[in-house]
C-alpha cells in the first residue's frame, strides 16, 4: 500500500505520480498531510518567487455568452442575468486606473460574446499596447479558431486563460451541453501553446459528478499540457443554473490541490482565485500559503461588478478597484508577502 509521506516526497522529486497514486493521495489525506504538503509547496514557491505576489488587473468586459455551461451564472439561457458589455473606451479607462494602481498585466475576461468580432478584439489589444507598452495582456474569452488566436497574438496578446474544466469526456458532457466538446477545448489549448502564448488551464474543484479519478485525470492532463498558468477554484452554485441545488466544492481539497500543482509545476503561475476567497474569508491568503503566487484584483467598473455573477455571493462586487488592491495588499502583508509591480511573466527553469 502507499505511504502518504512517500507519495508527497515523490511528487516533489518527480513532479508527477501515477493515476493510482494521485487517487490514493486525494482520497486519504489528513490535516497533517495538508500541513506537510503545503510546507513543501510554499517552500517551492518561495524558491521561485520569494515573497513577491504577482498581481493581474481583471477586467470582466462582457457577460453576454453564447454558451450554456450548466454551472455558470452568465450562461446564455439565464434570462435573469442583466447583460452588459464595456466599450473599448471603458476598457481603456479600466487600464488607466489599473496602471496608476501598479498593475502591469491586464486580464480581459468575458463570456463568448459574438458581438466582439476579431477586428474589435484586435483593436482593443492594439490600443492597450500603444498606451501601456510595458504591460502584458491576458485574454480569457473562450474557444476560438487557430486563426483568431493567431490574429490576437500578432496584435500583442501575451497570455491566454482557458480552463479545460475536466479532462474526462463523460464528466465534460455532464457539465456542458452537446454543442461543447472536451476534444475542441483541448485542441484550443494546444493551439494556444503552439502559437507561443503563456497558457493557463484549470478546473473547478467539486463540480457536480466529479470523482477523485476525474481529478487524477485533470492532473495528468495538466502534466501533459505543461501550462504556464493553472487556475483552480471550488465550484460554487449559482441560483439561476441547473446546478443551483448542488453541493459547493471543498475548500480543503482546493488548497490541497494548489499544493499538488505547485509541486508538479514549480515555476508555474498559480492564482489564489476569487472563488477561493468567496468560499472562505481567508481563502486567498491560505491559497498563497498553500503554494499559489498570483492574485487577480478586479478592475471592472463597480456599476457592472455584480452582473458578472458566475456563482452566488461572489466577493468584491461592491469595491472600487483601489479598495480591492489595498485590501489584497494588506491581506498579503499580514502573511508576510508583497504585491509585485511587474508583468510577472512565466520564467523557464532548467530541469
Ligand atoms: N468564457 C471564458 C471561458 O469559457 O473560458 C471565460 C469566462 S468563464 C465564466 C471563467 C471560468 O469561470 C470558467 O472557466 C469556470 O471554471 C469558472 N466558473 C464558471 N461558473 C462557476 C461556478 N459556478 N463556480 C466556480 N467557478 C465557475
Amino acid at each position: 500500500m502507499f505511504n502518504m509521506n512517500n507519495l508527497m516526497n515523490n511528487l516533489e522529486k518527480q513532479r508527477t505520480l501515477t493515476k493510482e497514486e494521485f487517487i490514493h493521495l486525494l482520497t486519504n489525506y489528513t490535516r497533517e498531510d495538508m500541513d506537510y504538503i503545503s510546507d513543501l509547496a510554499r517552500n517551492t514557491s518561495k524558491i521561485h518567487f520569494g515573497n513577491q505576489i504577482y498581481t493581474r488587473g481583471l477586467i470582466e468586459f462582457t457577460n453576454y455568452c453564447k454558451n450554456d455551461c450548466y454551472y455558470c451564472g452568465i450562461r446564455g439561457s439565464n434570462r435573469n442575468a442583466i447583460r452588459y458589455r464595456l466599450t473599448k473606451e471603458e476598457i481603456l479607462e479600466c487600464c488607466k486606473l489599473g496602471f496608476e494602481l501598479g498593475f502591469r498585466t491586464f486580464v480581459l475576461q468575458g463570456g463568448e460574446d459574438l458581438s466582439f468580432k476579431d477586428e474589435y478584439i484586435v483593436d482593443i489589444i492594439t490600443s492597450i499596447k500603444e498606451q501601456y507598452k510595458d504591460c502584458a495582456i491576458t485574454l480569457s474569452i473562450g474557444e476560438k479558431s487557430y486563426d483568431s488566436y493567431k490574429y490576437y497574438k500578432e496584435a500583442g496578446a501575451d497570455r491566454y486563460l482557458l480552463r479545460h474544466e475536466t479532462a474526462n469526456d463523460e464528466h465534460y458532457s455532464m457539465l456542458h451541453p452537446k454543442s461543447l466538446s472536451l476534444k475542441h477545448r483541448k485542441q484550443c489549448l494546444f493551439d494556444l501553446k503552439e502559437l507561443g502564448y503563456q497558457v493557463g488551464t484549470g478546473f473547478m474543484v467539486g463540480s457536480p459528478h466529479q470523482t477523485m479519478e476525474h481529478i487524477a485525470e485533470d492532473l495528468l492532463f495538466i502534466k501533459d499540457l505543461s501550462p504556464e498558468m493553472v487556475g483552480i477554484g471550488p465550484f460554487l452554485p449559482h441560483h439561476d443554473t441547473p446546478f443551483k441545488d448542488e453541493e459547493k466544492g471543498s475548500y480543503e481539497l482546493t488548497l490541497f490541490l494548489i499544493s499538488i500543482l505547485r509541486l508538479m509545476l514549480p515555476n508555474a503561475l498559480i492564482p489564489a482565485t476569487t472563488a477561493l476567497g468567496t468560499i472562505h474569508p481567508n481563502g486567498r491568503e491560505q491559497g498563497i500559503l498553500a503554494g499559489a503566487n498570483v492574485v487577480m484584483p478586479n478592475l471592472s467598473p463597480v456599476s457592472v461588478r455584480k452582473k458578472y455573477e458566475l456563482y452566488d455571493n461572489k466577493i468584491c462586487t461592491g469595491d472600487e478597484a483601489a479598495e480591492c488592491k489595498f485590501c489584497l495588499q494588506n491581506r498579503m502583508k499580514k502573511i508576510g508577502y508583497e504585491l509585485s509591480v511587474s508583468r510577472g511573466d512565466f520564467k523557464k527553469i532548467s530541469n
